[in-house]
């Protein structure tokens, strides 16, 4: 079977200062003609429908904003790209019975398809105003996953996203890259494990590779941010401040979706990474008393979470499987020791009572959902599979045999 592993490759870039005003030029007329797009497309066709087909949309005022701009063409068909999958987001919400507004553009971004970008050893070259395209060259150290992905030939690029950061006066390409497998990324019959812990505050997720995945307390930050504003705003009670509830519930429900969608491409990431065929979480049952106290904001992340979790890990192959939590954060998870007790966590540092070994605790919980789920694997012998527990500094299989990692990873 054919699969296929979709990443971004986020480089930062070094534009020479000549080129500075034509690149910030194009951003800004990309972003306003997506915006115009977006417009036209959200005041319908002659039904009164959003229009979300690109075919449809683009013949209406593609050539007048090509005229009007100037802009590259193939910027411009992005732009409609663009507008379009921001329109059809809109749509899906007012299908769910959610409330829905003209979608509006406001960050430095632009999209280049693989006619306005080209990848070369070391830089790239942009589709540009001014003089031809702007030479842009990456910046990272020789030695860093960048340069695997940018140089090597394991990735496939694609498209990129160029995004200016404001604060830094820093231009970053977001490449999609992709690789394929003839295969599942690891074998059917030696299947590694990637534990995950998951929280309602502190870090989103923890895996058992040692990976720390989203900031929970700055989801949380965000939504009591959100609910002081809407609080404040319902006591004017004006049509207004009611308006203005709407647009900032809009936007603080796309951003939290975006930094769990982000979350959850993470851990998918990280299994894909270290050639895992499952990802094993607590069950649901188990922790609910756990995240009792978490606000329903706070539970309904979590949840949110791992469904998304679930239907990348599938996309690519991967299974989500769940085992009891009982006692996963009181075992010391040295593959050698295995105590447990109360005592040996005190809030975000495990220190084993019995061994000495001392790691954020929930990574060592993260390590014990994985050992779980490979002892009850043994214990119910299904399968004449080999599970095995992917581990920062190396390997356990199923049989307490143990395969230091390669490439340090
Ligand atoms: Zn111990």
């Amino acid at each position: 079977m054919l699969m296929e592993v979709q990443r971004t490759a986020v480089v930062k870039l070094s534009i020479p200062d000549e080129r500075h005003d034509d690149l910030k030029r194009t951003m800004n007329t990309f972003r306003d003609a997506t915006q115009r797009f977006a417009d036209r497309g959200w005041a319908g066709d002659d039904d009164g429908y959003v229009i979300t087909s690109r075919s449809r949309l683009q013949p209406l005022v593609y050539d007048t904003i090509r005229d009007n701009t100037g802009l590259h063409a193939d910027l411009t068909v992005a732009a409609v790209n663009h507008a379009v999958a921001a329109l059809d987001g809109c749509v899906e919400k007012m299908k769910d019975g959610k409330r829905t507004s003209r979608p509006v553009f406001t960050s430095n971004t632009a999209v280049y398809n693989t006619n306005a970008v080209s990848y070369f050893d070391g830089y790239c070259t942009l589709a540009a105003y001014g003089s031809g395209r702007v030479h842009a060259e990456y910046v990272y150290p020789e030695d860093s996953p960048q340069a695997d992905y940018m140089e090597g030939d394991e990735w496939t690029k694609q498209g990129a996203k160029l995004r200016y950061d404001r604060q830094s006066d820093t231009y970053y390409l977001h490449v999609s890259i992709k690789q394929e497998y003839d295969e599942l990324p690891a074998e059917a019959e030696s299947r590694t494990v990637l534990g995950v812990d998951r929280n309602v505050d502190g870090y989103l997720a923890v895996t058992s590779t040692g990976a720390f995945v989203g900031n929970a307390d700055l989801l949380n930050h965000k939504r009591r941010e959100y609910e002081r504003r809407r609080a404040r705003l319902q006591q004017q009670g004006t049509r207004n401040a009611h308006l203005t509830i709407q647009s900032i519930g809009d936007t603080f429900a796309d951003w939290s979706e975006d930094f769990l969608h982000q979350a959850s491409k993470w851990l998918v990431e990280e299994a894909v990474a270290h050639d895992c065929s499952v990802i094993a979480v607590e069950k649901l049952s188990g922790i609910r008393e756990r995240i009792s106290n978490a606000s329903k904001f706070q539970q309904w992340a979590f949840n949110e979470l791992l469904r998304q979790v679930r239907y990348k890990a599938k996309a690519v192959g991967i299974i989500v499987e769940t085992v009891n939590p009982a006692y996963t954060s009181q075992r010391c998870s040295d593959t050698e020791c295995g105590f447990t007790q109360e005592d040996n966590r005190d809030g975000d540092e495990f220190c084993c009572q019995k061994c000495g070994k001392k790691l954020h605790s929930d990574y060592n919980a993260a390590r014990n959902i994985s050992h779980k789920f490979i002892q009850n694997w043994r214990t119910s012998g299904s399968g004449g599979a080999t599970h095995h527990l992917a581990l920062k500094s190396g390997i356990l299989n199923g049989n307490g045999g143990y395969t230091p990692a390669t490439t340090g990873g």
